[in-house]
C-alpha cells in the first residue's frame, strides 16, 4: 500500500481525486502527515468515514526511536531510528546559533566503499523512500518539540545513488504546505558521482552542494575512494565548475584530514591549485577514527599548517567544529554498534 509521505503535494491531490475525494483535502492531510501523526485517527478535522476509507487504501509510515544519545558537552542529539521493516538509520540533531540542523541518512548502508567511512562497511542494504528520508525530520522534530530549520544530507548513504527518491524528498520537504524548509537551508553531500551531479544541476535547486574530495590527486584519492576509479578528479572538478557556473551556488569541498595520508603541506598546495579561482569553500574535517580501520587525525599543529597553506593561497577554508564527540555523533557508527550488539545477544 502506498505510504502517503512518499507523495508530493500534487501527487497527494491526484491520489485523493482519483479516489473520489475533493482536492482541498490534500492541504489538510499533507499538513497532518508532516506534523507527525502516526495514524489516520489523529487527523481530527477529517470525517471518520474518510479516515476509514484512507486506512484501506494507504498508510502513514512511522519511525521508532531505538536509541537516543544526548551530548553532555553540547546539546547534540543522535537518534537510531528503526524503519517499518526493521532496518535502522541514524540522524543527528545539532544546535547552532542560526537554528537547529539535522543530519539525515538516505540509505541503509552504502555501496561507495570509502575506506575511512563506517557507513559503507556492511555494504548497501537498501535505499530509503522519500517518506522515510522525510520521517527522520518529522520524528526528530516531534521529539525535540522545536522546529528544525536546516538539513544536511550527510548521514548514512550516498544521496546521488538514490537520486529519484532524494529529488522527490527535496520537493516534499520544501513544500509550503508541509515542513517548508528552503533549499538554501539544505546541503547535499556527494562522494562525486559525476553524471548525477550534472542531473542535479539541471534542477537548479539553490541548495548547497558539498563534494567529498578528500584528496587532490588521483593517486591518493584512488586509495581511499573507489568512486574515483569511475570518475576521476579532473572529471569531478570539471563538473563542479560547470555546476557553479550554472547555479551560481558556491560548492563546499569536504576534505577529511587523515594522518600520513593527505595531511602534508604538498597536498595542501596541490589542493589549493586544484580549486583556486573556483566559487568554492574548503571544509576540513579531522577524520573520525572508526574501529574497523586505522585512520587517525593529524595533530592540531599539522592541521594549522594545512590551513595556513590554503589561506596563503587565498582559498576560503574552515575546519569543522566537532559536535557531540562524547556520543559518537559521526555517522554510521551507532548503527553498526547496535547491530553487532544484537547479533551477540
Ligand atoms: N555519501 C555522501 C555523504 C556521506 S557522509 C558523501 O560521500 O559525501 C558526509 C561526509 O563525511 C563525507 O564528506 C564523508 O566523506 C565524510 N566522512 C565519512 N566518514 C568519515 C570519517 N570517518 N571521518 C571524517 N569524515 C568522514
Amino acid at each position: 500500500m502506498i505510504n502517503l509521505k512518499d507523495l508530493t503535494f500534487e501527487e497527494l491531490k491526484t491520489f485523493l481525486v482519483d479516489n473520489g475525494e475533493k482536492p482541498f483535502r490534500a492541504k489538510q492531510i499533507f499538513a497532518w502527515l508532516h506534523r507527525g501523526v502516526e495514524s489516520f485517527d489523529e487527523m481530527t478535522d477529517i470525517s471518520v468515514s474518510l479516515r476509514n476509507k484512507l486506512r484501506t487504501i494507504c498508510t502513514v509510515s512511522r519511525l521508532k526511536i531505538v536509541r537516543k544519545l544526548e551530548s553532555k558537552i553540547d546539546e547534540t542529539k543522535k537518534y537510531l531510528f528503526e524503519l517499518e521493516d526493521g532496518n535502522r538509520v541514524e540522524s543527528v540533531v545539532m544546535y547552532y546559533k542560526h537554528g537547529i540542523t539535522i543530519c539525515i541518512s538516505c540509505q541503509v548502508g552504502c555501496r561507495m566503499g570509502c575506506k575511512f567511512c563506517a557507513s559503507t562497511i556492511g555494504g548497501l542494504v537498501r535505499s530509503l523512500t522519500p517518506g522515510e528520508i522525510l520521517d527522520q525530520i518529522i520524528f526528530a522534530q516531534k521529539d525535540i518539540g522545536e522546529r528544525i530549520s536546516n538539513i544536511v544530507m550527510m548521514g548514512i548513504g550516498e544521496p546521488l545513488d538514490n537520486f529519484d527518491n532524494v529529488i522527490k524528498f527535496l520537493k516534499i520537504v520544501n513544500d509550503e504546505n508541509g515542513i517548508n524548509i528552503g533549499y538554501r537551508h539544505i546541503s547535499l553531500s556527494t562522494c562525486g558521482i559525476v553524471p548525477k551531479i550534472k542531473e542535479l544541476m539541471n534542477y537548479n535547486f539553490p541548495l548547497t552542494l558539498s563534494v567529498s574530495l578528500h584528496a587532490p590527486s588521483n593517486e591518493i584519492r584512488n586509495t581511499i575512494m573507489p568512486v574515483n576509479k569511475s570518475y576521476n578528479i579532473s572529471e569531478l572538478i570539471s563538473v563542479c565548475k560547470e555546476y557553479t557556473k550554472y547555479t551560481k551556488r558556491r560548492i563546499s569541498f569536504e576534505f577529511a584530514l587523515i594522518k600520513d595520508v593527505n595531511d602534508n603541506k604538498d597536498v595542501a598546495r596541490m589542493l589549493g591549485m586544484l580549486v583556486k579561482g573556483m566559487l568554492c569553500h574548503v571544509n576540513l574535517i579531522p577524520v573520525n577514527s572508526v574501529e574497523e580501520n586505522t585512520f587517525t587525525k593529524p595533530s592540531k599543529n599539522k592541521i594549522r599548517e594545512f590551513v595556513n597553506v590554503l589561506e596563503q593561497m587565498g582559498i576560503a577554508v574552515t575546519v569543522r567544529r566537532e559536535l557531540g564527540s562524547d556520543i559518537n555523533a559521526s555517522c554510521g557508527q551507532l548503527r553498526r554498534k547496535e547491530n553487532a550488539k544484537e547479533e551477540l545477544s
